[in-house]
């Protein structure tokens, strides 16, 4: 027997008209290239995604066709996330910081017909054009008084676009299921890797990421979104923003730059921030040197990488801001864990619990999670074992945009997140590796996560990062490489000897590296990838 319950799809035009109709007046603040503060309403916003609807429906787009974004966060993509994939076309947001070759690839492989561009990304765009095969149209972001001059063919500002066009517009309804938008993943080896998300898999992971152990968010809450709308769709903010009826604060072209975002968070009223570690650090850094304060700033969002218990005590001891540490990645839309505190977690002495945010947390409602070893045999909750992480749930990918060959999907539905994990007794779940970061000392597992953690806690130490070299008896040894703080000081002895007494004897890396500076890759994250080809020749002293 069938419930007898409508069966209304879920698509995304559900919680714009929702937005519409019951937030209308809340508020969307940008920086934009050439606006330094624009405000408008959610009703604003969706008047003028309709008219982008309207204008992609004339220019003859077909259902799932792909339209593509190199954009920064602003009101005009938030526009854009709405005006296309509510009217049934995929929204496609490309990450501007990959490889010349990497964003041909991808433009290619989607077979984008439209391409939405910042002004800034016009030169970088204009390089490559030729090679862009399906393109047929550029829309710069920004209006005909600051149109760059292009090479560009057939490219229109996008106020020009839109200018003439009605706002009257009523999205279609077609089944839940239809692609909604696009994102690669640019591992670090092969080509990138599409996930197609639905519009389904996007309201039940906005729904999901909005619960109270989760985000916890309302139409009380005034959000700033760092975490770029180009990876991941920013987390899902500019759906979970105008479901819960949040004021929504976009930093555009500034979000690596702690003075504006400190400017937005005090002179918006933002309370809830969600970025990457990296962010927090130099807002910290800046916050120190400037002596302001963080506005009514009480809670951030931190994910993408793990976040050191340091910094956390920082901003919470200091700024009064409390950091939740989450984990997510690309395939899972993102958000899988969150670390909230459970009654017996608020029940453990004080030490324990401020520990305890080190870990990436408990899982989100709607995602399943288990780790398993070699065997596939799940691991118990003991927060020693660890294993391979896998995932399923409704907004888990469950394959590759036109790609058949990945091993990543198990044939009972899983999805093999490529992390190493433990899970403890009261459920927390801890990122200790990724597959293939881990170092396997004498065929026993060394967490390179947890020295890097460690590293950063010592008072002289900006950044750290561990990783494998080659040891004629052990296989693998853990080599620490250090970005010491300006100014300071520290040596190789005292380092290792910082170690001693928190990890097992064993896990002691074996030699220190001191550098300027570590590598990145085009989502923010240290690249291991590239740090071993650096160090691919380096010997350990005693193995010399
Ligand atoms: P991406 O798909 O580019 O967002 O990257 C996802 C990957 O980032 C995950 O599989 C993890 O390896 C890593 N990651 C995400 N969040 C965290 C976190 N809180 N701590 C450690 N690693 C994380």
């Amino acid at each position: 027997m069938l419930g007898q319950m409508m069966n209304r799809p879920l698509l995304i035009s559900m919680i714009a008209r929702h937005a519409l109709k019951w937030h209308g007046r809340r508020e969307i603040v940008s920086i934009t290239a050439d606006q330094p503060r624009h405000r408008y309403t959610y009703a604003e916003a969706f008047a003028r995604a309709k008219k982008l609807s309207n204008v992609l429906v004339k220019a003859g787009m077909g259902r799932g066709d792909r339209i593509a974004t190199l954009a920064w966060n602003d009101f005009r993509h938030f526009e854009i996330y709405y005006g296309v994939s509510c009217a049934g076309f995929v929204c496609h947001t490309i990450n501007p910081r990959l490889f010349e070759d990497q964003i041909v690839y991808i433009v290619n492989h989607a077979e984008d017909r439209w391409l939405f561009l910042d002004p800034a990304f016009v030169p970088l765009i204009e390089k490559v054009q030729e090679r862009l095969k399906k393109v047929e149209r550029y829309v710069v972001l920004t209006d005909d008084a600051h149109m760059p001059a292009t090479t560009l063919p057939n490219a229109v500002s996008y106020e020009a676009l839109i200018a003439n066009e009605s706002a009257q517009c009523e999205w279609p309804e077609f089944d839940e299921n239809t692609a909604s938008s696009l994102c690669y993943t640019s591992g670090t080896t092969g080509d990138p890797k599409g996930v197609m998300y639905s519009h389904r898999s996007t309201v039940l992971h906005s729904l999901g990421s909005a619960l109270p152990d989760a985000e916890d968010l309302s139409n009380n809450d005034t959000v700033l979104a760092v975490v770029p709308m180009f990876h991941v769709n920013a987390w899902g903010l500019p759906y979970t923003g105008p479901m819960v009826g949040a004021k929504l604060v976009f930093p555009g072209p500034k979000m690596g730059d702690p003075e504006a975002l400190c400017d937005l968070i005090e002179n918006e009223g933002v309370n809830f921030a969600a970025a990457v570690p990296t962010v927090w650090q130099g807002m910290v850094a800046y916050l120190e040197k400037s002596g302001k304060r963080p506005g009514k700033l009480q809670r951030v969002l931190s994910g993408g990488s793990a976040v050191p218990v340091a910094l956390m005590d920082q901003l919470r001891d200091k700024y009064g801001v409390e950091v939740m540490h989450a984990w997510g990645m690309t395939e899972n839309s993102p958000i899988g864990s969150v670390c909230s505190f459970s009654p017996e977690a608020n029940a453990l002495p004080r030490e324990q619990r401020d520990a305890l945010r080190a870990k990436q947390g408990r899982c989100v409602f709607g995602v399943e999670m288990k780790i398993v070893d070699d065997n596939d045999d799940e691991l118990p909750h003991d927060g020693k074992a660890f294993g391979a992480l896998k995932i399923r749930g409704p907004w888990v990918a469950s394959s590759y945009y036109k790609r058949e060959d990945s091993t990543a999907f198990d044939a009972n539905g899983w999805f093999g997140t490529g992390d190493v994990a433990t899970i403890d007794p009261l459920g927390y779940m801890q990122i200790t590796d990724r597959t293939k970061d881990v170092i396997k000392s004498g065929g026993e597992w060394i967490s390179s996560i947890e020295l890097e953690n460690l590293a950063v806690s010592h008072p002289a130490v900006a950044q750290a990062a561990v990783i494998s070299v080659a040891h004629p008896k052990w296989q693998e040894r853990p080599l620490l490489i250090v970005v010491p703080k300006p100014n300071q000081s520290v040596t190789r002895e005292e380092l290792l000897s910082f170690y001693v007494g928190k990890v097992a004897k064993w896990w002691i890396p074996d030699d220190v590296v001191f550098v300027d500076k570590l590598p990145l890759t085009a989502t923010g994250k240290l690249s291991k990838l590239q740090l071993r080809q650096q160090f691919k020749d380096y010997r350990l002293p005693e193995s010399q």
